[in-house]
């Protein structure tokens, strides 16, 4: 996590490229963001600029990966907070970090000398949770107010355009004002990788790894149905690592079978039926 940290407004290296299968959800989003990238003729037309995206779906599909592409597709400074972040016991603090957060991300827009600012929220619904429902809650609510007054007075005509990237695993659970129109009115959702996505994905995380003539990469998405990106990255690491074990320079078919092991026993993957 990077909010007020020293990678916090880092433009990142990440482009959609880095990123694996997830066609339809790359494909939406960069629809969405011609509105950012054509401000001229969004005006013109009298459109309602784009102010937020929600990024729907389980854990490990590339969410932050794909925030951080966006980031570098509009030439923007990169910001990345997470929902935890503003939630205090003392009233009035969350909605204070919010306020923080949008001049932050406008401050280092200008020393960068950029016209766009994203800010990546991860587990938003801890902080755009229902309304009323957080047993009393007030701060929740005073935060998620503060959030959306920030994105009600955000204007086209602005000097910095901010574009508001959340992220979440229960999008069933935000409060649904924050998905209205003109705040978070797109959401793009991020699925588990089919067998083509794994394959591509096992394709980008063994590009820099010497593969021994028996790893068959498509047959290794065959057989790691429900695995996210996350957990193909770490079975091309573990798998480096058997192979390291071994002291072997190569790393073959057998380090994958053991590692595929390893990665479904510390997830338990063969067991949750849903997940
Ligand atoms: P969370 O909900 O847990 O924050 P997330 O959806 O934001 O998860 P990321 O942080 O983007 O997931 O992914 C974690 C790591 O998994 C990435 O750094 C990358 O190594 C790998 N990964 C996930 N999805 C992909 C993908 N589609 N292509 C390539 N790598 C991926």
């Amino acid at each position: 996590n990077t909010y007020g940290g020293a990678n916090g407004s880092k433009i990142p290296g990440i482009t959609f490229d880095d990123i694996g299968g997830q066609d339809s959800a790359k494909n939406e989003l960069l629809e969405a963001l011609r509105f950012v990238r054509d401000k001229e003729m969004v005006k013109g037309l009298g459109i309602r600029p784009l102010k937020g995206i929600m990024l729907s779906g389980p854990p490990g599909t590339g969410k932050t990966l794909m925030a951080k592409a966006t980031a570098r597709y509009i030439d923007s400074v990169f910001i990345s907070t997470s929902g935890s972040e503003f939630i205090e016991m003392y009233a009035g603090v969350g909605a204070k970090r919010v306020r923080e957060l949008f001049k932050k991300a406008k401050d280092q827009a200008k020393k960068a000398n950029k016209s766009n600012a994203v800010i990546f929220i991860d587990e938003i619904e801890i902080l755009g949770g229902k309304r009323g429902q957080n047993s009393g809650h007030l701060e929740y609510d005073q935060t998620l107010n503060q959030l959306l007054v920030e994105l009600d007075g955000m204007s086209i005509d602005d000097d910095i355009n901010v574009l508001v990237i959340g992220a979440t695993n229960r999008i069933d659970i935000l409060d649904s004002a924050i998905l209205r129109p003109g705040r978070f009115d797109r959401v793009v959702k991020v699925d588990l990788p089919d067998k083509e996505g794994r394959n591509k994905i096992l394709n980008i995380h063994t590009r820099n790894k010497p593969l021994a003539s028996d790893v068959d990469l498509e047959k290794i998405a065959r057989e790691t149905f429900r695995f996210s990106g996350a957990h193909l990255e770490s079975l091309a690491n573990e798998a480096a690592i058997m192979a390291m074990r071994e002291d072997s320079d190569m790393i073959k078919g057998k380090h994958f079978k053991e590692a595929i092991d390893k990665v479904m026993m510390g997830e338990k993957l063969n067991r949750r039926p849903k997940e």
